[in-house]
C-alpha cells in the first residue's frame, strides 16, 4: 500500500514553530473554500484564525484566483531593478490613497519580517545619511512581535522563540506599551532613531490590546523630538481591528508603515514598506553611498501585486466593510455571554476584542507558550470542525471576513464546548 501523505511527510519536511519530537501529525488538506479548510477525507474546518492571520477573504476566492491566472499568463515575473510593470504601480498608486497618513513611497519585499527590517532599516538610514551619528538607538515595546530573521527577533520581545540567539541579537530599549498614568519613556530622547510599534494590539506576544489615546500620546512625543515613528501593520491591516488600519485610530500617524498578511488575500507572499516624502527625501543625493541597499529576488512580484490589488477590490467593496462591523458586533456579544457564564467565572480571564480579533486566557495553572493547553485546545475543536490554535493560553478568533453569522455561532459553539472539556 501507498504511504499516506503524513507518513512521507515525516520522512522530508521540518514544520514551523513543530516540536520534532512527539510532533503532533499534520492534517493533509487537499482544498479550501471559503472558511474551510477541507481535508483528504473530506472533512471540514472552519479556518477561524484565518490560516495565521492572512486569508482575510477566506480560501480559493474565485475572483482574486482568476486576477493571478490572467497575470501568470501575461508576466509573471521580472527583475524589479532597472525595471516596472503595471501591476506594481498600480498597487502602490491604490495603497497611497488609503494608508493612515501622508505616505509618497512604497517599497516591496516578500513577507512581514522583511516589511519590518526594510521600515527599522530605513530609518537608521535615515539618520546615516543625514550625518547624525548620535541617532542610533531603537525604542520597542515589551512583549511585541516583529519577525524570525535575526533584525525583527531583535526589534521583538526576548522569549523562548529567540533563546538560542540571544548574544546575536542587536541592543534595542524595550518600555511597556503606555497605560494611563504610567510615564512614557525616561531616557533620553536625542538619540532615539525610531519607534516600532504594533499599533494597539500585539498578536504574537499574547493578542495583547492597549489604549489608543496612550498610545497617540508616545506617538506625539516621538515626534516633538523628531523620533521616526515605525507602525508594525503586518498583521492590524486590511480591516483587522476594524478600521482600515489600526493606525486610523490615533491622530498621530506613522512616518513608515509596514505591510504583508492580508496584503493579498492571504494568497501569495508579499511585504510593502511605505515611508513619508520626509523619509525619502535623505535618500535622494549625488552621493551612492546613501542609496538603500535592500532588495530580494522576488521584489515586487507581479502575480503577487496582481493579488492584492484583487484583494483590496474586495476589502474595498461596502458588503466586506459590513461584514468588518457584522463580526465585530457579535464578538461583543460572545464576550459578554462568555463573561456572564458562571461554569467559566474561575478560569475565563480578560476576554477583550478589537474589530474582528476577540480574544481571552485561561487560567489553569500553567503559563506560557511551552504549556500543553493550546495544543488541547486545538485538538478538541477541530473535533468540532473548528480550527483554532492559541498562543499559550491565549485564546483567540480572527476569521475572515466572508464568515456567515451561522459559521461564527459554530465557532463560539465550539469555544464553549471545549472550555468546558478543559477547564
Ligand atoms: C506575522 C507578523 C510579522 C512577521 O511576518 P512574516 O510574514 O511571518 O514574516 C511581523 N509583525 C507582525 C505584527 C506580525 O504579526
Amino acid at each position: 500500500m501507498a504511504a499516506s501523505l503524513t507518513e512521507r511527510d515525516k520522512q522530508v519536511v521540518w514544520h514551523p514553530y513543530t516540536p520534532q519530537k512527539a510532533m503532533p501529525e499534520p492534517i493533509p488538506v487537499v482544498k479550501g473554500e471559503g472558511v474551510y479548510i477541507i481535508d483528504e477525507n473530506g472533512k471540514t474546518y472552519i479556518d477561524a484564525i484565518s490560516s495565521w492571520w492572512v486569508t482575510i477573504h477566506g480560501h480559493a476566492n474565485a475572483y482574486i484566483a482568476e486576477k493571478i491566472y490572467e497575470q501568470a499568463k501575461t508576466l509573471e515575473q521580472v527583475i524589479f531593478a532597472g525595471f516596472t510593470h503595471e501591476p506594481a504601480v498600480r498597487l502602490a498608486e491604490r495603497l497611497l490613497e488609503i494608508l493612515p497618513g501622508e505616505f509618497s513611497k512604497i517599497f516591496y519585499s516578500d513577507n512581514g519580517s522583511t516589511a519590518v527590517e526594510v521600515g527599522v532599516k530605513m530609518a537608521l538610514q535615515y539618520w546615516w545619511n543625514k550625518g547624525d551619528k548620535k541617532r542610533n538607538k531603537i525604542l520597542a515595546l515589551n512583549r511585541s512581535y516583529h519577525g524570525d530573521t535575526f533584525g525583527t527577533m531583535s526589534l521583538s520581545d526576548r522569549s523562548v522563540f529567540t533563546l538560542a540567539f540571544q548574544d546575536k541579537l542587536f541592543e534595542v530599549i524595550f518600555i511597556d506599551p503606555p497605560v494611563p498614568g504610567a510615564p512614557l519613556y525616561n531616557g533620553s530622547w536625542d538619540e532615539l532613531a525610531c519607534i516600532i510599534y504594533e499599533p494597539l494590539l500585539q498578536g504574537a506576544g499574547g493578542m495583547n490590546m492597549y489604549d489608543a489615546g496612550e498610545l497617540n500620546s508616545l506617538l506625539q512625543q516621538c515626534h516633538a523630538h523628531d523620533v521616526i515613528c515605525v507602525a508594525d501593520e503586518v498583521m492590524t491591516g486590511f480591516g483587522r481591528t476594524g478600521k482600515l488600519f489600526a493606525s486610523e485610530y490615533m491622530e498621530e500617524k506613522p512616518d513608515i508603515i509596514c505591510l504583508s498578511k492580508g496584503l493579498t488575500g492571504g494568497t501569495m507572499a508579499l511585504g510593502v514598506t511605505a515611508c513619508t516624502a520626509k523619509i525619502h527625501s535623505a535618500f535622494v543625493d549625488e552621493d551612492r553611498k546613501k542609496t538603500f541597499f535592500h532588495g530580494h529576488s522576488f521584489t515586487a512580484n507581479p502575480l503577487a501585486c496582481t493579488a492584492a490589488l484583487a484583494s483590496l477590490d474586495l476589502l474595498l467593496k461596502r458588503d466586506c466593510q459590513l461584514q468588518i462591523d457584522s463580526i465585530a458586533q457579535q464578538h461583543k456579544q460572545f464576550i459578554q455571554q462568555l463573561g456572564a457564564d458562571a461554569r467559566f467565572a474561575k478560569n475565563v480571564k480578560n476576554l477583550r476584542s478589537i474589530g474582528t480579533i476577540m480574544a481571552f486566557e485561561i487560567e489553569s495553572g500553567r503559563d506560557g507558550y511551552l504549556n500543553n493547553i493550546g495544543l488541547e485546545f486545538t485538538r478538541k475543536a477541530l473535533e468540532q470542525g473548528v480550527y483554532l490554535r492559541p498562543l499559550g493560553n491565549t485564546v483567540y478568533i480572527m476569521p475572515p471576513y466572508c464568515i456567515t453569522k451561522e459559521q461564527l455561532q459554530q465557532v463560539y459553539a465550539a469555544i464553549d464546548q471545549v472550555l468546558v472539556a478543559v477547564i
